[in-house]
């Protein structure tokens, strides 16, 4: 191989290997776990709200119970006390105390009766948001798997095409690897063109005739008059 299938062979790996790299970046199993993982925290979130108010309306059950007990209490104490009752002011007040008592007790009954279809419907919201987020879980966990086995056979090219560059790049002196690393950074990996007939293959100007006896004269390998990328003219000699 001459300098100059050694410069091309030096890009072609370069590109190559870019495109790995940039493919590592790009795995899209990646990008969705990223969403996913946001989505897992966000149904975590409410359900630690759905949690909480459940909570607060097993507190507010349990005081509507207590109010429910002492009514009755009160009511059974007024009962047992009316027996002595010959006053008719103070059955009148006795009849406006339990009538005062069994609103008590019906208000306590409707707000549990309430309690209870709210704390049903949370616990029903639970189950529900527990079952999506197995499903997210399982999600990730599959996303994760891919991404690596994705990720592991990328990592396996760039790990080829690195040991490959090393092997290319020993066969170059270091005037022609520095020149190139110039013209790669310059020109954004795309250094080197080849001479195809009168047309150099990236800038496709096709030369001169004076041009071309011009790079007859210098050599294998020029720069390109138009672009200035090193211009392989001949690859096939020795
Ligand atoms: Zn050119």
């Amino acid at each position: 191989m001459n300098v100059g299938e050694a410069l091309l062979d030096l890009q072609a790996i370069d590109l190559a290997l870019n495109r790995s790299k940039q493919a590592l970046q790009d795995i899209p199993q990646i990008k969705e776990l990223a969403q996913r993982r946001k989505q897992l925290m966000r149904l975590k979130a409410d359900h630690t709200d759905l949690v909480a108010r459940r909570k607060d309306l097993e507190l507010e059950l349990i005081d509507l119970e207590d109010d429910e007990r002492l009514a009755q209490a009160a009511v059974e104490e007024a009962q047992a006390s009316s027996e002595d009752l010959t006053d008719y002011r103070r059955v009148q007040e006795l009849e406006q105390r339990l009538s005062d008592l069994a609103k008590q007790l019906d208000k306590a009954a409707y707000g549990q009766r309430e309690k209870h279809a709210q704390i049903d419907q949370l616990l029903a919201d639970e189950q529900a948001l527990t079952a999506r987020t197995k499903k997210v879980e399982q999600a990730i966990l599959d996303l994760a798997k891919a991404a690596r086995a994705a990720a592991e056979s990328i990592q396996a090219d760039v790990a080829t095409l690195e040991a490959k560059r090393e092997r290319a790049a020993a066969s170059l002196s270091d005037d022609a690897l520095k020149a190139y690393a110039v013209a790669s950074k310059r020109f954004k990996g795309l250094a080197v063109e080849k001479l195809e007939g009168k047309v150099p293959s990236i800038c496709r100007m096709t030369l001169t005739e004076s041009s071309l006896s011009d790079l007859e004269r210098k050599g294998g390998i020029t720069t390109c008059p138009y672009c200035h990328r090193i211009l392989v003219r001949d690859t096939d000699a020795q």
